[in-house]
């Protein structure tokens, strides 16, 4: 069965690169809609569905753009909705980035269980792609980052982030994706940054909301807030890798394994997936 949600909810909150102050309202959707974001803030609210063929931009985030609208920062939004296993969403917007919440994916999973999810009778459930060979994708140049998809009876993702450079290192998590596990161990875990970083993003316009509310801020030699998972940062690297996998539209059958692998390679991924599934 498809799932949507039995009511709408609203939430207002902050965008973590524009800080501008946004309202979202999730609504329920149709059987077969998929999730579509509408822009109220513009003549007629125009929609952009949450594909990975309207991706626009990866740096430091996920957005999507179309002919008529824009919305930026998608990914923790996206994370919550298919970790929950919704299908069907309509999430509306007063301004082009979405909130931050607090970095994590957590406030979206609890406004959409208050919601109420429901099963939409009547309709086909949706077919998830059944991944029979590797599918997989690298970092042109330097051989850093790597992303495959391999056969399993289940949603898996491996995930392996390096940051080489810091005290932090290596760190490793593995989950079959359940919206159980999805709720307790990946929704919770927050963005995170390097606190000698913030100068230089803030100088781009990005960052702007930013604040150690809504972000885990690496500093020289150790975190500058308490952390929710000894590995938090790799839990988030997961997190946002839902995310952008969801913009394929189907759900998928197989194990991802990614190592450094970051929003670019993820969406490479997922449009390699996407076009498999539509020969
Ligand atoms: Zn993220």
């Amino acid at each position: 069965m498809q799932q949507t949600i039995k009511n709408s909810i609203d939430y207002t909150g902050t965008g973590l690169h524009t800080a501008n102050r946004v309202q979202l309202r999730f609504c329920p959707g149709l059987p077969n809609s998929g999730v579509v974001f509408s822009r109220t803030d513009m003549p007629n609210s125009p929609c952009i569905p949450a594909r990975v063929e309207y991706v626009d931009n990866t740096h430091r985030g996920v957005s999507l753009k179309n002919d008529l609208c824009e919305v930026k920062t998608v990914e923790h939004v996206l994370a919550a909705i298919n970790g929950l296993r919704i299908d069907n969403l309509i999430i509306e917007v007063s301004a082009p980035e979405l909130p931050v919440g607090d970095g994590s994916a957590q406030i979206f999973v609890e406004l959409l269980k208050k919601a109420e999810i429901v099963c939409q009778d009547g309709c086909e459930s949706r077919l998830p792609i059944k991944i029979l060979s590797p599918v997989w994708t690298s970092t042109k140049h330097g051989q850093k980052g790597h992303i495959v998809v391999l056969p399993s009876e289940v949603y898996q993702i491996s995930f392996v982030l390096d940051l080489e450079n810091s005290f932090v290192g290596s760190q490793f998590a593995s989950f079959s994706i359940s919206p159980e596990i999805f709720e307790q161990e990946i929704a919770p875990a927050r963005t995170f940054g390097f606190f000698s970083e913030v100068e230089q993003l803030k100088k781009q316009g990005l960052a702007m909301g930013g604040s150690l509310e809504n972000a885990v801020v690496i500093g020289e030699s150790d975190f500058l807030n308490d952390l929710r998972f000894k590995n938090e940062l790799v839990r988030h690297k997961i997190l946002d890798l839902i995310g952008d996998l969801s913009l394929i539209g189907r759900p998928i059958l197989g194990h991802v394994l990614a190592i450094k692998s970051g929003h670019d390679l993820n969406l490479n991924l997922a449009r390699k997936i996407a076009e498999m599934a539509d020969r």
